[in-house]
Order: structure tokens, then sequence, then C-alpha cells
């Protein structure tokens, strides 16, 4: 299972992800988690980064493409994973292209929401201080804690109205063109992320299930 899940920041990518890893039993990579570790820890790496992600912008592919080889080359990763957030150019995708050993096809899923709804999601949402999981993951929403780890749930701080629509800008302008990469191969597919989260979440099985030729009965957990 090697899954990349594209879409829009608010699409629900994290939270889709998430789930879909743990019920596969392969880790969720997410490059914008590891980056806001590297900030919170204060690392060189989380100074370099921090500017550029709160003004919405996009880090350098050489970073990015660094921290990715380093986590996809950990034992975990080995049986296959599910990648929130990467790759987010078409730079990156050549590379995962040629990292993956051809083993198990990439599958990638699109997930489209429309512009104003993303902007009404990415405001309500809220992240755990401290273990990083998104309120919705865990049915968090309305409550004053992380139903995994009681953390307090908290803002990011790049999910600021300003902050959201440059994020769109970047998207539309950025990543938008590994649509285009991807969008000939048999393994691509899409899915409406306008729906409530468990329809998202069948859709994606369904997705996934065609994308690599199976029944999507014998995916889902
Ligand atoms: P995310 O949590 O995926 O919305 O990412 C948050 C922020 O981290 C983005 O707005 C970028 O500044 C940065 N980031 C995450 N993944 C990447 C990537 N693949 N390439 C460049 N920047 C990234």
């Amino acid at each position: 299972m090697k899954l990349v899940m594209m879409g829009p920041p608010g699409a629900g990518k994290g939270t889709q992800a998430e789930r879909f890893a743990r019920e596969h039993g392969v880790p969720k990579i997410s490059t914008g988690e590891i980056l806001r570790e590297a900030v919170a820890a204060g690392t060189e790496m989380g100074k370099a980064v921090k500017a550029v992600m709160e003004h919405g912008g996009l880090v350098g592919d050489d970073l990015i493409i660094g921290i990715v080889r380093e986590r996809l080359a950990q034992p975990d990763a080995q049986a296959g994973y599910v990648l929130d957030g990467f790759p987010r150019t078409v730079p990156q995708a050549r590379v995962l292209d040629s990292v993956i050993d051809g083993s198990c096809p990439l599958v990638i899923v699109e997930i489209q929401v429309p512009d104003d709804e993303l902007v009404r999601r990415v405001r309500l949402r809220r992240i755990c201080a401290r273990c990083g999981t998104a309120a919705s993951a865990f049915g968090s929403v309305g409550t004053a804690v992380c139903r995994e780890c009681g953390g307090a749930l908290v803002q990011r701080s790049d999910d600021t109205e300003d902050v959201i629509r440059e994020r769109l800008k970047v998207y539309w302008r950025e990543t938008r063109p590994m649509i285009a990469y991807y969008h000939e191969r048999p393994t691509y597919r899409v899915v409406n992320g306008a729906l409530a989260p468990e329809k998202v979440r069948d859709a994606l099985v369904t997705a996934v299930a065609s994308a690599m030729g199976r029944d999507p009965g014998a995916q889902s957990a």
C-alpha cells in the first residue's frame, strides 16, 4: 500500500490519511506534521521553515525531499505508507517515483472540495497542541481536549483566513501541475471530499481498491 493523498488545505487529507493508514497497518507520513514538530522543538530546521509556513508558502523542495527520503527509509515504511502533504510539486513527485521500487503501484487519490467550503473548514479546524492529531480525526470536535492524548486543542498558526487564502493560491499554482503529472496513470483517482467524512472514507476505500484492481470489500477493515 503506497498511497498519496492529494488535495488543497482543508480537504480532509490528514483525517482520511490517518484513518486509512491505521486501518491498513502502515504509517501515515505527513510532511506538515514533521515540520510543525521541528518548529515546536525549535530545531535548526524548524527555525529555517517557521516564517515560510506562517505565511502559507512552500518549504524548499531540497529540504522536504531530504526529510521524506529519510522517513521512507525507516523500517516501518517498508511495507507501505500513506503520504499526506507530499508530494506538493512536480520535482517532489519525480523524486518519489525514483525512490519507489515498483513492487507495488503508487496510488494517487485527489480529494476535491470547493474553495469556499475549504476556507470555512480551515477556520474551524483545531489540532492537538501535544500530539498534532486533527480534532476531527478521532471525534474530538466539540470537546476541549484531544481524545487521543488529552492535550489541548488549538488553532494552527497558518489556519487564519489570510493565510488560508494564500495557501489556496499556492496550492493552485504549485500543486495543481502535479495533477497533470499524475492524471494519465491508471492508479489515479478522484474522490468528492465535500461529503461527510464517513462517506469520503468509503469513497476512498473504493477508489484505492479499484486503483489496485481489488474488490473494495476485501480492503476495508
Ligand atoms: P500541511 O500540514 O500539509 O497543510 O502543511 C503545512 C505547511 O507545511 C505548508 O503550508 C507548507 O508551508 C509546509 N509543507 C508541508 N508539506 C510540504 C511539501 N511537501 N512541500 C513544501 N512545503 C510543505
